[in-house]
């Protein structure tokens, strides 16, 4: 049986980057930048003031401290977005507010808090004495903000392969950018098979159940930037499998959940294997082993035949989601761009004895914590596959090696973090 890096390897074979797209940089979070972003204008555009204050000449201010202050004329008031018309020439100063550009022959800018204007604070400007106590002395270059500082004309700002994040966003805005070329998100086809499955809105008859794994798998399909298609629920006869199967379309790749153990009704991977390709059937892990991966037949966007990518999940609702995380969600990464397709991993110190009697790697839903300086990992209580709480408790898998019979409470064992939240404070 392929072991997890084994599996890994042949489904990344067989998966490619996608095309480029160019979106709004709102809709661009999580893509990856298909173009280098080179700005062309200056961010920000002038030497601007980093402070309320006033803009002097560093020298009109030489000596000046609080017991011999030296009093300059005021010859004007500048706001964010205006311009002075005035020059700061000897013996002046120009009242200035953040962010607004340092006007001619000032070379500093002094802190409101280093002068008595706060004195004067409420004096409306026309009110405003027409002169300053400074009492500070101020260096050339003093709290003025250089153009181009944040963003330097005709320089790339973001590299090409960039991740794109809230500040990429905002950085792209600064420049001026509305719309950005990026690596486009994978289409995603969700399939249920099953006779028991019913859809959400519909009554539950004796013994049947709500198909959960669509849901869950698209919130995954979500999360790490994919776009889900819901072909829903595909029952257990081959008729209805095959005519589901042909609504994949142009998806860039097809994940079923159900229907690839040795049940008399699981034909999932039998029909891969007599329609498609298959690639393998089983992997070394629990849960998830019954995990099949293949390709079928179908179209891209425009008409043409190609093959898709079908990773057939194990039915099980906690299998499914651990299988996505470990096979479907590097896959996924890739496509869109991405380089780096490992969720972390760090080492803790498990708090539960386990068993390993089934010769796999298992991967069991654990609460992650950090006490003292160290992480601790408990169970989230039983690991049976059909428990979906046990993976809504938990925020990381604990791994038990496939050759370890035993691991004791007290030992130091890897996890996969799911989530980095409040509870593992790091
Ligand atoms: P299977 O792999 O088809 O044998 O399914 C294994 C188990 O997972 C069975 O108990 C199924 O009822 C359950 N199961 C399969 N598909 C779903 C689904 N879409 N939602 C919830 N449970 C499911
Ligand atoms: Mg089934």
């Amino acid at each position: 049986m392929l072991t997890v890096e084994e599996a890994l390897q042949k489904i990344l074979a067989e998966v490619n980057v996608l095309e480029e797209e160019t979106v709004p940089i709102m809709e661009a979070l999580g893509q990856v930048l298909a173009e280098d972003i080179v700005s062309n204008i200056n961010v920000p555009p002038l030497d601007n003031s980093a402070m309320d204050g006033f803009a002097v000449r560093s020298e009109d201010t030489r000596g000046a401290n609080e017991k011999a202050p030296i009093t300059l004329k005021v010859t004007d008031t500048v706001v964010a977005g205006g311009i002075s018309k005035k020059e700061v020439v000897p013996g002046t100063a120009i009242r200035i507010m953040t962010g607004a550009p340092i006007p001619s022959g000032a070379d500093s800018v002094v802190q409101f808090e280093d002068t008595d204007d706060q004195k004067n604070k409420d004096a409306s400007s026309n009110q405003r004495p027409g002169q300053v106590s400074i009492f500070a002395e101020t260096k050339p270059g003093q709290n003025i903000r250089l153009a181009g500082e944040d963003i330097a004309q005709g320089k790339t700002t973001l590299k090409k392969g960039t991740v794109i994040r809230p500040q990429e966003i905002g950085l792209m805005a600064s420049a001026g950018r509305s719309q950005v070329k990026v690596i486009r998100r994978p289409v995603v086809a969700i399939l249920s098979t099953g006779d028991e499955l019913v859809e959400l809105d519909k009554p539950l008859p004796e013994g049947k159940i709500h198909d959960s794994n669509a849901y869950s798998i698209a919130g995954l399909v979500k999360r790490y930037g994919g776009i889900p298609r819901m072909l829903g629920i595909a029952r257990d006869n081959e008729k209805e499998l095959v005519k589901k199967l042909k609504q994949v379309q142009d998806a860039d790749v097809l994940l079923t959940t159900g229907g690839v153990s040795m049940g008399d009704y699981d034909m999932v991977k039998d029909i891969l294997a007599r329609d498609g390709e298959m690639v393998f059937w089983k992997v070394r892990v629990k849960p998830g082993k019954p995990l099949a991966f293949g390709k079928i037949k179908g179209k891209d966007r425009n008409g043409k035949a190609k093959s898709i990518p079908h990773l057939g999940l194990p039915g099980n609702v906690t299998s499914c989601m651990v299988s996505f995380e470990l096979f479907v969600r590097p896959a996924l990464l890739k496509m869109m761009g991405k380089q780096n397709l490992a969720k972390p991993s760090i080492d803790v110190i498990i708090e539960d004895t386990i068993k390993n009697n089934a010769g796999r790697r298992i991967y069991d839903r654990a609460i992650i914590e950090k006490r003292n300086g160290h992480y601790y990992a408990r169970l989230t209580g039983p690991q049976g596959s059909g428990i979906l709480s046990s993976m809504s408790l938990a925020n990381g898998l604990v791994i038990i090696p496939e050759d370890t019979k035993r691991v004791n409470k007290g030992d130091t064992v890897q996890a996969l973090m799911l989530d980095w939240n409040e509870e593992v404070n790091i």
